[in-house]
């Protein structure tokens, strides 16, 4: 009696030990490349900080998921963007490196994930972005808005620009020359930052070193234009990139490797178009549900195209399970409405 019981018992903790292991393994998906993978810090004390390059005097701080740029100049430090995920964490990790106070902080654009943590600075420093940024935080921070802006992430508002340009910008601070652009890419006004002499550039949410896009092509108000700055970018003089998020550092040969997972996103996306019928998701679903038939008609597109990319992509970036399909998706209604 007793042996049966111990036997019931292993047999469903058995069972019931490997629906938990089958649902893991579901979430897990697949395993992501090594070439994902930054420098290795204390999870403890929760970000890591060290010049981008050795004696330029400007340095990036990450904690596995976001990134900052900041430079040191002698007459005060410049901060690009102030991601709340970070805390009070960014004016602990300047102060770790620099007793310069901070002076300016420049906004790359306009969403709270990238500088809704900008109360940490002290008032009356400049702020600079460009005009289109300005205009659109005065927009999104206006009092009549029922949501205020940056509050899901801990963030609060933000100080609007005191300083804006329209085309670009060349800013000298100390021993610091940088030159500011705006572009239509991530969003339709875009500030990146590019230092000539150390040839480092500052340009977020264009690429995720190691990994594929983030979801609906990294949420692009503008595939088209978000396609060409990719291009764009290339054609500066530089050899590496503060991008903004994930661990690690760029080089060119990221801004490449992304340009080239979504061509083939952009013809997968193409073919799949043009050769699925509609009448194909009507034999599934009938009329009776017309949201239904269109949703089954650009699923089977954006699976189909999906397919195709995963096959080629999948262990070179990071992420492709996960968002390959979600930036076919994209790629579809983009290619279908324009
Ligand atoms: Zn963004």
């Amino acid at each position: 009696m007793k042996t049966k019981l111990v036997l019931l018992w292993w047999l469903s903790a058995t069972i019931a030990f490997s629906q938990i292991n089958t649902r893991k393994d579901t979430v897990v998906a697949a395993s992501v490349p090594y070439a994902v993978y930054g420098p290795q810090f204390d999870w403890n004390k929760g970000y890591y900080v060290a010049e981008v390059k050795k004696g330029s005097g400007i340095y990036w701080i990450t904690e596995g998921s976001h990134q900052v740029m900041f430079l040191t100049t002698g007459k005060g430090v410049i901060v690009i963007d102030a991601p709340p995920i970070f805390g009070d964490k960014i004016s602990k990790a300047i102060a770790e490196v620099t007793k310069e106070p901070v002076t300016h902080l420049i906004y790359t654009h306009h969403h709270a994930d990238h500088i809704a943590g900008a109360y940490q600075f002290p008032k009356g420093i400049q702020v600079i972005s460009s005009d289109g940024i300005k205009n659109r935080l005065k927009e999104l921070q206006s009092a009549k808005r029922d949501a205020p802006f940056g509050t899901f992430v801990g963030g609060k508002p933000v100080e609007l620009p005191t300083k804006t340009f329209n085309d670009s910008l060349m800013l000298t601070v100390g021993n610091k020359a940088l030159k500011l652009y705006t572009i239509n890419s991530h969003t339709h006004h875009d500030v990146v930052v590019y230092l000539p002499k150390e040839k480092i550039i500052n340009a977020v949410d264009f690429i995720w070193p190691g990994w594929i896009p983030f979801d609906g092509l990294g949420e692009t108000e503008d595939v088209y234009s978000y396609i060409n700055s990719m291009n764009w970018l290339l054609k500066f003089d530089w050899d590496i990139m503060v991008s903004g998020h994930v661990g690690r550092l760029a080089k060119k040969e990221d801004v490449r490797t992304t340009i080239e997972y979504i061509t083939d996103v952009k013809f997968a996306v193409m073919k799949a178009i043009q050769s699925t019928e509609y009448m194909a998701a009507v034999k599934k679903t009938g009329f009776a549900n017309a949201f239904l038939t269109v949703e089954t008609y650009f699923d089977l597109i954006a699976s189909t195209a999906s397919k195709e990319v995963e096959a080629k992509w999948l262990g070179k970036l990071g992420g492709v399970d996960v968002w390959t399909y979600s930036n076919c998706r994209r790629m579809m209604m983009w290619l279908r409405l324009n």
